[in-house]
């Protein structure tokens, strides 16, 4: 099975599950997750029309994207470490993984001092899981007031990764409250501009379309299985 293949069937699949919710397709951006892929399977992707890419490691994103054509939107989606905050700053468009204050502080001093605005999602660890990262959803509301108030950061939305699990009908009031927190967020902070709210991955995209993902991270469904 080819990437342009695997793509055709994952905008349909996305198409299907939009058009059951009740919303238009054109609402659901996809990031491609490119974590251990090749460039040549990348570039088929790209060929396809995909324009986001999504990097968990900030060492295999630097060394791609040279190899990459200019224009590429490249989005972070892993756990940022502060010491490779500057590397990241002026190479992506969007931060999935806003997961601390350290993290936030950290951003913050970087780019108010390059006189930027980095455009960031918090991470929410939903199902409490000890091996994820995120915040608590108890915590989030306070969090965003506490990171509106820095500068060089700007808050995009929520990011969230569901639990591992065999039906992703089991993840649905995982993907719901997100979509909660969503709500309350845009309704707390107006003039934010937050407007993404990025869950679902190759086993539980089509429930997260379901219940509002405008932004889905597909790796597998697309690539097919990886390496590593
Ligand atoms: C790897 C990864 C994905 C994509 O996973 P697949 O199951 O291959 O679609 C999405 N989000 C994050 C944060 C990831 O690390």
């Amino acid at each position: 099975m080819n990437v342009q293949e695997n793509l055709r069937r994952v905008r349909a699949k996305i198409a299907q599950a939009a058009g059951r919710a009740g919303r238009s397709a054109r609402e659901v951006k996809l990031v491609a997750v490119t974590k251990g892929v090749s460039v040549e399977k990348i570039e088929a992707a790209l060929a396809a029309g995909v324009w986001i890419l999504g990097e968990n490691r900030v060492q295999e994103m630097l060394a791609k994207q040279p190899l990459l054509p200019a224009g590429i939107e490249w989005h972070f989606i892993g756990h940022l470490q502060t010491n490779k905050v500057k590397y990241v700053l002026d190479r992506v468009s969007l931060i999935h993984s806003l997961d601390s204050w350290r993290l936030a502080q950290a951003i913050s001093r970087l780019a108010g001092k390059e006189g930027r605005e980095v455009p960031v999602l918090v991470q929410v660890n939903v199902a409490g899981e000890k091996t994820k990262y995120g915040l608590p959803p108890g915590e989030v509301m306070e969090f965003l007031g506490a990171v509106s108030t820095l500068p060089g950061l700007k808050i995009r939305g929520l990011m969230t990764v569901a639990p591992a699990v065999d039906d992703p009908e089991e993840v649905r009031p995982v993907f719901r409250e997100l979509r909660l927190l969503y709500e309350r967020a845009r309704a707390l902070f107006p003039a934010a501009g937050i407007d993404y709210l990025s869950m679902g991955m190759t086993n539980d995209y089509l429930v997260a379309v379901e219940e509002g993902a405008n932004l889905i991270r597909l790796g597998t469904a697309i690539f097919g299985a990886r390496d590593h």
